[in-house]
């Protein structure tokens, strides 16, 4: 190929040193490379003409045959507008001018056939087209252009400084003209020819002068083939690197611990998930590498006795292990749930938080010195400097967003050998986004309840129905059961959700009396003594109506209490509601989940609701989410690439992506260092990846 493809922007014909400075600050175009990686947008249909009188108040963009038949000037509040009187064989309109009138009086021909273009609007009992684009029927009749005429991104700078979209295209066609369209293939042939993928030079030519739909088709499949390709490529290698570089402790003994445990004093039959997911961290346990797992699974679906056993592995082979809980009450369930599993076996067990007294602290760390100590569940206090493990094998952490990257190495930090290191969390990110988002770390998923499980009955109330909702809380309490209701808080209007809380706590009060009735309130501008106090009440059944914030939205466990009560609903996000819900259905007896609101709701709200009433599938519920919200607000995804792709979507695209990983995923598992001749392409552009920011800069 003869010309390079990074070649200052300024060289392309048609472009100049004016043009050039634009697009480089409006568009990040540089080279020619940036340009040809300008995707369209989207694409008008230009095989369709309209007759006036065939336009409606809401058509889109549309194209019209006819003549220009006079001008007149209109005076109007700053300047002048200019109005072009257009006709064809069936009616009249309006063409209409603010800006560049003078150089449109000068040049635009009279009586003559053009071909116009743009968005009608309807005004004054008249069709009118502000700033058509015009051209002459006779020289739009001898232009090849294609049917479908891309529409590049742009910003009001350029097309105020003349860099419209049609100067766009002759650009790109001067590109085209000047490398003789051909592009150096980025795919290894291989996958080409299985998948019958355009060349690249194809894909390029049809995805900016696309000739047919279907071809236009093929070149997005390509290119987003592409794009998606690389980042799983990118994200294998870190992972496989990651892997031969970090040594990891090799737990190669299944041992007493474990045996005794399995055997013995199992509270009830593992689900075919945690067996699955014991196995896989088994596996990684005895690898010689560190592992590095994300464990998902939904609220309720039994990832604490996963945690458990794991902990047992490392036991069996002479390690430590950790738990870290975010917050004080977790951890406290926490270390009450495993010292009940470890009960019956020689196994001691501390907890370590914020609160734990200076003798406590002394033993603890005493004992973790020694080895002496063999678990230790706690809060962030397990990060204090003070704390060192003899050997810590295993760290396990719950409830990954509300710890930091940064505070999960500090963990690490602790040996010269790094622990294996698992992450729970009951976030449910849709499996395809997770693998573009923790591409480099393994991930494990508990797809499966614990069988007997009772649905939670969810609906949704009106607040006009309120009273009917009381009795019905009279009535579970009647009948022994603990009730949450929460209340939104959002950091922007802090103040006036704080007067909701209080009003509903007030409300709630008043309804039902004291000393009947007892009531726990928790909220965030309380101080964390003070919380523990009311949460450890309700959790020991002295309270029977907890009124909180969303700051119990993380795990905790209070098998007793049977009924969710979410006020404004509208206000929680999809998966906040479905952790909201999975406070509840911990118990043998039917829960319910209330979803009250105003009358008035967003479209987004009703979906929000209706996905809630209708399923308890954190999966499902989270990919719905996910496509009101898009990838932008989901935990994680901001780090990650997956925002910044030119032409795949990760939610769109989903299944352009499975198929991405699995050739990913085959090539680099034949071909771990990319050596066979048929993968230096592969090879060679992921080299390039580290040079460039973006990947489109570094494929093609
Ligand atoms: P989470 O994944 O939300 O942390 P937990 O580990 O707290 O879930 O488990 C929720 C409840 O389900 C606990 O009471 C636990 O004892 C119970 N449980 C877990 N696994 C099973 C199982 N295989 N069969 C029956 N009950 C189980
Ligand atoms: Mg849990």
């Amino acid at each position: 190929m003869s010309t390079n493809l990074q070649t200052p922007i300024d060289y392309l014909k048609g472009v100049g040193p004016n043009r050039a400075d634009l697009l480089r600050s409006e568009l990040g175009i540089h080279t020619y490379q940036d340009l040809i990686n300008l995707f369209p947008n989207r694409y008008l249909d230009r095989t369709q003409y309209y007759k006036i009188n065939q336009l409606e108040r809401n058509s889109a963009e549309v194209q019209i045959i006819g003549k220009i038949t006079g001008f007149k000037e209109i005076a109007q509040n700053r300047g002048k507008r200019l109005v072009a009187r257009f006709q064809d064989d069936t009616s009249s309109m309006e063409l209409v001018w603010f800006r560049g009138q003078k150089w449109i009086k000068e040049n635009v021909k009279l009586n003559v056939p053009y071909v116009i273009f743009g968005k009608v609007n309807w005004f004054n009992g008249l069709f009118s087209l502000p700033h058509p684009e015009m051209e002459l029927l006779s020289s739009h009749e001898q232009n090849l252009r294609s049917a479908m005429q891309p529409v590049y991104p742009s910003t009001e700078k350029l097309s105020n400084k003349g860099v419209t979209n049609k100067v766009l295209n002759t650009i790109m066609q001067n590109l085209f003209l000047e490398t003789n369209g051909r592009f150096v293939e980025t795919l290894p042939s291989g996958i080409l020819s299985e998948l019958k993928l355009l060349s690249k030079s194809e894909a390029l030519l049809n995805i900016h002068f696309p000739k047919q739909q279907d071809l236009l088709a093929r070149a997005e499949f390509r290119l987003k083939f592409e794009e998606l390709f690389y980042i799983q490529i990118q994200l294998i290698l870190k992972n496989l690197i990651h892997k031969s570089k970090i040594k990891g402790f090799n737990f190669d003994s299944v041992g007493t611990y474990f045996n005794t445990f399995y055997k013995h004093h199992l509270p009830f039959d593992l689900t075919n998930a945690q067996k699955r997911v014991l196995k896989e961290i088994r596996q990684d346990l005895g690898s010689n590498a560190q592992m590095n797992r994300l464990l998902q699974g939904d609220v309720g679906s039994g990832k604490t006795i996963v945690a458990f056993m794991s902990m047992l592995m490392a036991l069996d082979n002479n390690f430590q292990a950790c738990l870290m809980a975010p917050t004080e009450i977790l951890a406290i369930q926490h270390y009450q749930g495993l010292s009940e599993l470890a009960e019956k076996m020689d196994i001691s067990i501390a907890l370590l938080t914020g609160s734990s007294n200076r003798s406590q602290r002394k033993i603890i760390h005493a004992d973790l010195e020694s080895g002496a100590l063999h678990i230790l569940i706690g809060t962030h206090a397990l990060l204090e400097d003070k704390v060192k493990f003899q050997n810590l094998g295993l760290a396990i952490i719950d409830e990954q967003h509300r710890f930091g990257v940064a505070q999960r190495s500090k963990l690490w930090a602790k040996n010269t050998i790094p622990p294996h290191v698992l992450v729970m969390t009951a976030t449910p990110i849709p499996r395809t986004l997770a693998m573009s988002v923790y591409g480099d770390l393994d991930i494990s998923v508990i797809d499966e309840l614990p069988p007997g499980r009772q649905k939670i009955k969810t609906v949704h109330r009106f607040d006009k129905n309120r009273l009917k909702v009381m009795r019905f809380m009279r009535d579970e309490i009647e009948k022994g059961r603990q009730i949450y209701i929460v209340y939104p808080l959002i950091q922007e209007s802090e103040k006036m959700d704080y007067k909701d809380l209080m009003d509903g706590y007030e409300s709630i009060v008043r309804e039902f009396p004291q000393p009947k009735y007892q009531i726990s309130i928790v909220h965030g501008q309380m101080k964390p003594a003070d919380k523990d106090y009311e949460m450890q009440r309700f959790v020991n059944a002295q309270t029977q109506i907890m009124v909180a914030t969303t700051v119990i939205e993380v795990g905790v466990n209070v098998p007793n209490a049977s009924v969710m009560i979410i006020e404004s609903a509208e206000r929680f996000g999809l998966s906040q509601l479905h952790q909201l819900r999975g406070r509840v259905g911990r118990g043998a007896e039917q829960s319910y989940c209330i979803l009250m609101t105003g009358h008035k709701l967003s479209q987004d709200s009703k979906v929000r609701l209706e996905t809630m009433t209708r399923t308890s599938d954190g999966f499902e519920i989270a990919e719905v989410d996910l496509k009101l919200r898009g990838p932008g607000d989901i935990m994680g995804t901001q780090q990650s690439g997956v925002l910044h792709l030119k032409i795949a979507d990760v939610i769109k695209d989903k299944d352009i992506l499975q198929s991405s990983r699995f050739y990913a995923k085959r090539i680099l598992s034949a071909d771990p260092t990319l050596v066979h001749p048929d993968h230096k392409v592969v090879l060679q552009t992921y080299r390039a990846l580290g040079k460039y920011k973006n990947i489109w800069n570094y494929i093609s």
